[in-house]
């Protein structure tokens, strides 16, 4: 079964380790002698709760995530953190900066406006979401309720190289697309949240990292399901959690931790990332998206410039077992996403191809 798989670069979901689902496959009818699926358990029972715990206790040790900071495992994707985000933090002075390098910065922005009064601390719209705001571009106000980002704009391929200074206002940052790729100091966070479908897990797991005195100054008419104080509370279990994702959460971080941690993950981003641009840079025919200071480590979107030969690129690539590698429709071209579970094998191989293709135009 193992040599039927094939280079998937989809910007996700997208791939998982082999190991986990090997793992997954081989527990799947009985898990650990408990005689069911960890897809059958009451998430009540202890066998659940322990996978829970472990998951979660994983989870900080790789992160490091403070004690100040509490770990939520929630469902409804990251799309839903773009409203519990004001929701729950709006209030604090009714207004938000909001960073929009990208299109899921720019929905996030436009949901917070119906909450309050959201200022464009940067726009780069304009520049069709090539760059990266430098910290000094940056509009800031310091009576902001928070400052919202997103580290990695999963269509446009561009990334934040920098932790934005704000202050005493706190930092809220999506990083659906690039957690767990590079070391991040959680402290300096208020709030950090990823849909799991991109390096982490399966998609149904939505992680929220947030400082614990945050939470409980919601707005009055925030949803029940919302609420992060509610989740603290319950330890992510005022309902059924996304059972099945978080254990598959847990056995994607044994991976990770085999792999040397968050510091072995950066390593292999920086080998994948680096031999494709390389690659793309040397080649006559391609060009890259993003502003070489700005290019994303896990999407890297490239294009010919000629929509027909980008057409014949892709569906040769295709055929050659390298699926996914159309780019959104947004920016057209080609986007490879090459997340932690990537092989560097199957970069390597992308980039023969990719230089025989630029060979034989
Ligand atoms: C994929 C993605 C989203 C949307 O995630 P959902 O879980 O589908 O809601 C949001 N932000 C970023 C950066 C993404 O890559």
């Amino acid at each position: 079964m193992e040599n039927h798989r094939i280079y998937n670069f989809s910007a996700g979901p997208s791939m998982l380790p082999l190991e986990a689902l090997t793992r997954a496959g081989a527990e799947i009818t009985n898990y650990g002698g408990s005689g069911m699926s960890v897809m059958e358990m009451s998430h009540r029972s202890k066998a659940f709760d322990q996978i829970f715990q472990d998951t979660k206790t994983k989870l900080r040790q790789l992160l490091q995530v403070p004690d100040s900071h509490e770990i939520l495992f929630l469902q409804g994707g990251a799309s839903t953190q773009f409203s519990a985000v004001p929701l729950n933090l709006m209030g604090r002075t009714g207004k938000a900066d909001y960073a929009v390098t990208g299109h899921f910065a720019q929905v996030a922005a436009k949901e917070a406006g119906k909450y309050g009064q959201v200022s464009l601390a940067a726009d780069v719209s304009g520049e069709n979401f090539t760059t990266i705001p430098a910290q000094e571009a940056l509009r800031l106000d310091p009576g902001a309720s928070y400052f919202y980002y997103c580290s990695n704009n999963t269509i446009y391929g561009t990334e934040w190289q920098y932790v934005p200074e704000t202050g005493a206002v706190p930092l809220v940052c999506d990083m659906s697309s690039d957690i767990l790729s590079r070391p991040v100091d959680v402290s300096k966070y208020g709030i950090i949240f990823a849909g799991a479908q991109k390096n982490m897990a399966p998609a149904g797991l939505t992680v929220v990292l947030i400082r614990k005195d945050l939470a409980g100054q919601e707005l009055p008419y925030t949803p029940l399901m919302l609420s992060y104080q509610t989740m603290i509370k319950k330890d992510s279990m005022y309902n059924t959690p996304p059972c099945w994702c978080i254990y598959m959460l847990g056995l994607v971080l044994d991976w990770v931790a085999e792999q040397g941690g968050v510091a072995g993950m950066e390593k292999l981003r920086n080998t994948r990332a680096g031999m494709l641009y390389d690659t793309l840079d040397q080649s006559r025919l391609f060009h890259c998206h993003a502003e070489k200071s700005a290019r994303s480590g896990m999407n890297v979107t490239f294009r010919t410039g000629d929509e027909a030969l980008d057409a014949q690129f892709v569906a040769e690539a295709t055929a050659a077992g390298f699926s996914n590698l159309k780019g959104h429709r947004s920016v057209g071209g080609m986007r490879a996403s090459i997340y932690n579970a990537m092989p560097v094998e199957g970069v390597e191989k992308l980039c023969d191809f990719i230089r025989a293709f630029d060979r034989k135009h």
